[in-house]
């Protein structure tokens, strides 16, 4: 893969920066929420025809219409905007980006759909989940999305980027109303949150590491391991996370990631009747997930492992105390 910036582009062009090309003109850009490396939106280009995958947040959206630009790639290019789910660091930017694209379609989960089109609950069930500061300060304004530019995915439908095809399968367990893009072409995999996130911080030698994200309040765990297993069986060379990038070796990354899930539950089992699971349980899925890094090969300083892991160990941490509570 090549990191712009770092070595330039293959051919002579502009240097883009926060922007990585994959094989297959797979481009992951980098949409700068929270850190750098953290959130990612993909883009696609086939024959002159472009299709994002994610958008990240509304701040994001200049980054995105920036990176068309220096790739050369018109604003009038882009035939999708195909959404994994509609959690607002994967999907709050899109009715704001669409203004941008005026022959883009945005396709999402039926279940999804209605919160796009009209965003008030969505708006008020991530500001229970993060607090009106870190709202305010992570996704700005969302713009509805119109009606008319909404397409409802059932699953297993298809949709064309000048003669690529991308397929739709619904993969809960993460959201209920999740779904990733298998790139037919490729065979390559875009899984939102599916297949969990795998920052490049870790990667050791090339290998990555791989955790679940079990963020509130649809978190199921059956249902998340039979999506992961949804995915494995179409044995994908690659796939593309929105947190974070293209990871390869995918059957190992798979069952590593099942195993992280099946030890979440547990730590959650056991603190389910705590007055406070979620900061009961906290402390226990951090040492799990320092212990995996130790046994990955991992050498990063703990404070550092702390700073990259302990919002995402707090959110999966909420999300299983709303998974237990549900159980009660
Ligand atoms: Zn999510």
């Amino acid at each position: 893969m090549t990191e712009y910036g770092a070595e330039g582009p293959a051919q002579a062009g502009p240097v883009v920066s926060g922007v990585v090309e994959y094989p297959d003109r797979i481009f992951a850009i980098d949409t700068h929420y929270v850190r750098p490396a953290l959130d990612a939106s993909h883009l696609v280009v086939e024959n002159g025809r472009a299709a994002f995958v994610d958008t990240g947040a509304t701040p994001a959206i200049p980054l995105l219409l920036s990176a068309l630009s220096d790739l050369s790639i018109s604003p009038l290019a882009v035939d999708w905007i195909l959404l994994t789910h509609i959690h607002l660091d994967h999907a709050g930017g899109a009715g704001a980006l669409l203004e941008h694209l005026p022959n883009a379609r945005l396709v999402v989960h039926p279940r999804g759909a209605a919160h796009l089109a009209d965003p008030a609950k969505l708006i008020a069930a991530t500001r229970a989940v993060y607090g009106n500061e870190v709202y305010d300060r992570l996704y700005g304004e969302i713009r509805p999305v119109p009606l008319d530019r909404l397409v409802a995915s059932p699953d297993e439908s298809r949709f064309d980027l000048a003669g690529r095809t991308f397929r739709c399968l619904h993969t809960p367990g993460h959201a209920l109303h999740h779904q990733v893009y298998l790139d037919e072409r490729t065979g390559g995999i875009f899984t939102g949150d599916t297949f969990g996130i795998s920052y490049r911080e870790f990667d050791v030698d090339g290998r990555a590491f791989i955790l679940p994200t079990t963020t509130p309040t649809q978190f199921d765990p059956e249902q998340l391991d039979g999506s992961i297993d949804r995915v494995l069986a179409l044995k994908p060379p690659a796939i593309y996370l929105t947190h974070y990038g293209r990871v390869t070796d995918v059957p190992r990354l798979g069952a590593d990631l099942k195993a992280a899930v099946a030890a979440y539950v547990e730590i959650a089992r056991r603190h389910a009747s705590a007055d406070q699971p979620a900061q009961s349980m906290f402390d226990e899925l951090r040492h799990w997930t320092f212990a995996a890094l130790d046994r990955h090969g991992d050498r990063t300083a703990e404070t550092s492992r702390r700073r990259l892991l302990d919002p995402d160990t707090r959110l999966n941490a909420d999300g299983l105390e709303a998974w237990v509570r549900r159980l009660r």
